[in-house]
C-alpha cells in the first residue's frame, strides 16, 4: 500500500481543516487533507448559514464548504477521501493510517469535528433545517416574533433559550425534569416575560408540513392529555454531541468533556500535533470559530517547521 509524505497532514475536511490547509498550502507547505466524507460534517449538513462573514446569507453549509475546499485545492492542497482509523504520534514524523494508504506528516492536525447525537424525536430528522435546529445563535434571528420551543434542561439549553428570548414572541421551554432551584440561570430564564416553562414534560413529536415545522406535541408526566403547541421552531439540546477522537487511542490528552486539550496556538500536549474546530469541544461551535482555529494552527505550524521565532503573516506579498 502507498505511503505518502507531507509537511502537514490534516484529518478532516470541514471549515477547520480547509482553513488550516489554505494557510499551510499558501505558506508553501506540502499539505494533505484526509476526509472521511465531505457530506457528513457539521457544516456540510447545515441547510442555511447566514452568519459566515462575507458570503450571501442564503448559502447552504454544503455550498460554503465546497467553496472552502476548492480554495485550498487551488493553492495546492492534496484533498483525499479517506477515513482515518489510527495514528502514531511518536517521533518527528507522525503516521496516519487509512484503508487507502499510510500518510506521514511532519505536522499532524486533528480536525475531525464532533458527532451530534442521532435524531431521536419523531419528526426531528425530517424537519432538520426546516424548523428543527441545534443552534439558537445561528438560527434565532429567523424566528423574530414567532413561537419556538427549546427542548432540554442542560446548560446549553438554558443559554440558547435565553438567546431566543430576544427574538421569539414566546419561548416554550420543555424539560423532562425540574431545573434545580439553585440554578440562577434557569430561574432567570423562567422569569423572562416571554418564556413558558413546561416542566416534567416530554416532547412526543415534531409536527409539520412541506414548509416546515407547525407545532410540537408534548405530554406532562402527571396529566392524561397530550398538548399541541403551535411553534415554528424547535431547538433541541439533549446530551450527546461528542468530539470525534476514537482514532487517537490514548495518545493525546483530552478534557473531561472529551475535547482535545490545546494551548493558544492550538497545539496539543503532543509536540507536532495540533487540534482545531469542534474536536476541541469549544463553547461556541461556529464555522467562523473553526476556520479561525485553522488559521492559528497553520501559522503556528509554519513557525514550528521553519523554526521561526515569530509568526510570518500571510498577507505580506512581494
Ligand atoms: C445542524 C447544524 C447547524 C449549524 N449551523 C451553523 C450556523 O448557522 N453557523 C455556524 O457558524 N455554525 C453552525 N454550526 C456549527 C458548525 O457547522 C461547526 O462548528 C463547524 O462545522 C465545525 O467545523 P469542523 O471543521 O471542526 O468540523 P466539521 O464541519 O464537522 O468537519 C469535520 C470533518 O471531518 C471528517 N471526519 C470525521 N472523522 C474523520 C475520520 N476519522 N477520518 C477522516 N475524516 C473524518 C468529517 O467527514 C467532516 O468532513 C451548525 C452545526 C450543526 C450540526
Amino acid at each position: 500500500m502507498e505511503t505518502i509524505e507531507a509537511d502537514v497532514v490534516i484529518v478532516g475536511g470541514g471549515p477547520a481543516g480547509c482553513s488550516c490547509a489554505l494557510y499551510s498550502s499558501r505558506a508553501d507547505l506540502k499539505t494533505v487533507i484526509l476526509d472521511k466524507n465531505p457530506a457528513v460534517g457539521a457544516l456540510a449538513i447545515t441547510h442555511q448559514i447566514a452568519n459566515y462573514p462575507g458570503v450571501p446569507t442564503d448559502i447552504s453549509g454544503e455550498d460554503l464548504l465546497n467553496l472552502m475546499r476548492d480554495q485550498c485545492i487551488q493553492y495546492g492542497t492534496d484533498y483525499r477521501r479517506a477515513q482515518v482509523f489510527g495514528v502514531d504520534v511518536n517521533g518527528d514524523w507522525k503516521t496516519v493510517y487509512t484503508p487507502e494508504g499510510t500518510f506521514k506528516g511532519r505536522a499532524l492536525v486533528l480536525a475531525s469535528g464532533a458527532m451530534g447525537r442521532p435524531a431521536s424525536f419523531k419528526g426531528e430528522a425530517e424537519f432538520l433545517g426546516r424548523g428543527v435546529s441545534y443552534c439558537a445563535t445561528c438560527d434565532g434571528a429567523f424566528y423574530k416574533g414567532r413561537e419556538v420551543a427549546v427542548v432540554g434542561v442542560n446548560k446549553e439549553a438554558i443559554e440558547e433559550a435565553q438567546v431566543l428570548t430576544k427574538f421569539a414572541s414566546i419561548v416554550h421551554w420543555i424539560t423532562s425534569s425540574d431545573p434545580k432551584q439553585e440554578d440562577v440561570h434557569a430561574q432567570t430564564l423562567i422569569n423572562e416575560p416571554n418564556v413558558r416553562h413546561w416542566s416534567r414534560t416530554r416532547l412526543l413529536q415534531i409536527e409539520g408540513a412541506d414548509a416546515g415545522v407547525t407545532g410540537i406535541t408534548v405530554k406532562n408526566r402527571i396529566q392524561e392529555d397530550k398538548q399541541l403547541l403551535p411553534v415554528e421552531g424547535v431547538f433541541v439540546y439533549m446530551a450527546g454531541s461528542k468530539p470525534i477522537t476514537d482514532f487517537l487511542g490514548d495518545q493525546i490528552a483530552l478534557k473531561e468533556d472529551g475535547g482535545v486539550v490545546v494551548d493558544d496556538f492550538m497545539s496539543t500536549t503532543s509536540e507536532g500535533v495540533w487540534a482545531i474546530g469542534d474536536i476541541r469541544n469549544t463553547p461556541f461551535k461556529q464555522a467562523v470559530v473553526a476556520a479561525s482555529d485553522g488559521c492559528i494552527a497553520a501559522m503556528a505550524i509554519d513557525r514550528f517547521l521553519n523554526s521561526r521565532k515569530s509568526i510570518r503573516v500571510d498577507w505580506v506579498h512581494s
